[in-house]
């Protein structure tokens, strides 16, 4: 593929890694292509970060044709930077576009596009403890006029932006409101797809429950509202007696790569690992009982989250003390070792950037 290269006037100063937080700090430059119908895939580009003319009737701002992803670049003690299985990354992306009738980009594509973008920005990749480069592609449909239908023009995006380590302060456990109100997907719907959508149906509860004093909800499933889906904009687990229960990809969950890294470690170090219907009734037995061990969130964000208190109807049920597991301690640092660079990576999870 022919990316044109169209380079920053001036570069910006690379700010203090103290100050970076998440997603505020944006890199020089983006990668742009363009979808047509009758084109494909075309004029692939790297320009200068800068905002995007859109026409008033694109379809992205009436109908909420968008998809995106999330996904890191790592720097290492060597000073090399590299990602933690991007190759999900777009294999994810791809399932969302299908999901949402926006276009596919070819697999081999959408690499390029992803590892010569952060080759070019690699030198916004933070080195203090914690830090990484964020990465952002989105595809959104861009059709000019308000027709409701299968968009024939589409625009693939990738921004970058150095984020701050999410425990500064140390890994805090979070506190959780199980939400059953409102829901974020039922199957069938959007749910296992990365969209602005979903994020957009699930800001009241977040806001309601923030206001309470819980920075997540966890959503049950849409229909009974009965069986545990999801954290906010995590997976979630549970080690219940030796079991460690995981809710099955019924659809409605997003198929987080956390997620399945976590089972693969889990499944690779012998612990009994379901995936599986798991009811809030019985979340709560087990919370009552006191065979709730431990719960966790994982998510490329914050990689894993550990959860010290869980709220439904109003009852308030500590986890672990409010304190961090020991198999929760253990997959954050085994993830975060590999992605790191600190131990060999065995699973064969990393992409050096140059090698
Ligand atoms: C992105 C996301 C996750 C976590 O996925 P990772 O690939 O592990 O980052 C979980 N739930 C939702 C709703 C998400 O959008």
């Amino acid at each position: 593929m022919d990316i044109k290269f169209t380079k920053a006037a001036t570069l910006k100063e690379k700010p203090d890694s103290a100050t970076l937080g998440f997603g505020k700090i944006f890199t020089d430059h983006m990668f742009m292509m363009d979808y047509s119908a009758d084109k494909g895939w075309y004029n692939a580009r790297i320009v200068p970060f800068a905002p995007i003319p859109i026409h008033p009737a694109s379809t992205v701002l009436h109908y909420g044709a968008e998809i995106f992803e999330g996904l890191k670049a790592y720097r290492c003690a060597d000073g090399k930077v590299q990602m933690f299985r991007p190759m999900e990354n777009i294999r994810r992306l791809n399932r969302s576009a299908e999901r949402l009738c926006l276009p596919e980009i070819p697999e081999d594509i959408a690499f390029e596009a992803l590892t010569e973008f952060v080759k070019c920005e690699q030198d916004w990749t933070p080195s203090a403890e914690g830090t990484s480069l964020y990465l952002r592609p989105f595809l959104f449909g861009n059709d000019e006029s308000l027709g409701v239908h299968t968009v024939h023009n589409a625009v693939f995006v990738i921004i970058a932006s150095p984020v701050g380590s999410y425990y500064a302060e140390g890994i805090n456990p979070v506190k959780i409101m199980i939400e059953d109100e409102d829901v974020r997907a039922v199957r069938g719907g959007t749910g296992y797809a990365k969209c602005g959508g979903n994020y957009a149906a699930s800001t009241r509860a977040g806001e309601r429950a923030a206001q309470k004093g819980y920075s997540q909800v966890l959503w049950l499933d849409g229909v009974e509202r009965k069986y545990i889906e999801e954290v906010g904009a995590m997976n979630v687990m549970f080690l219940i007696g030796d079991e460690v229960v995981t809710p099955m990809l019924s659809g409605s969950i997003l198929p987080g790569i956390t997620r399945m890294s976590c089972l693969e470690v889990l499944r690779n170090e012998g612990y009994k690992v379901s995936e599986r219907l798991l009811s809030i009734d019985e979340l709560a037995e087990a919370m009552e009982n006191g065979t709730l061990k431990e719960a966790w969130g994982c998510g490329t964000a914050a990689v894993i989250s550990p959860i010290g208190e869980l709220c439904y109807k109003d009852k308030k049920y500590t986890v672990n003390n409010g304190e961090i597991g020991t198999l929760t301690q253990h997959l954050y640092d085994t993830l975060t070792s590999i992605q790191w660079g600190k131990t060999e990576d065995k699973y064969n999870w990393i992409y050096k950037l140059d090698k």
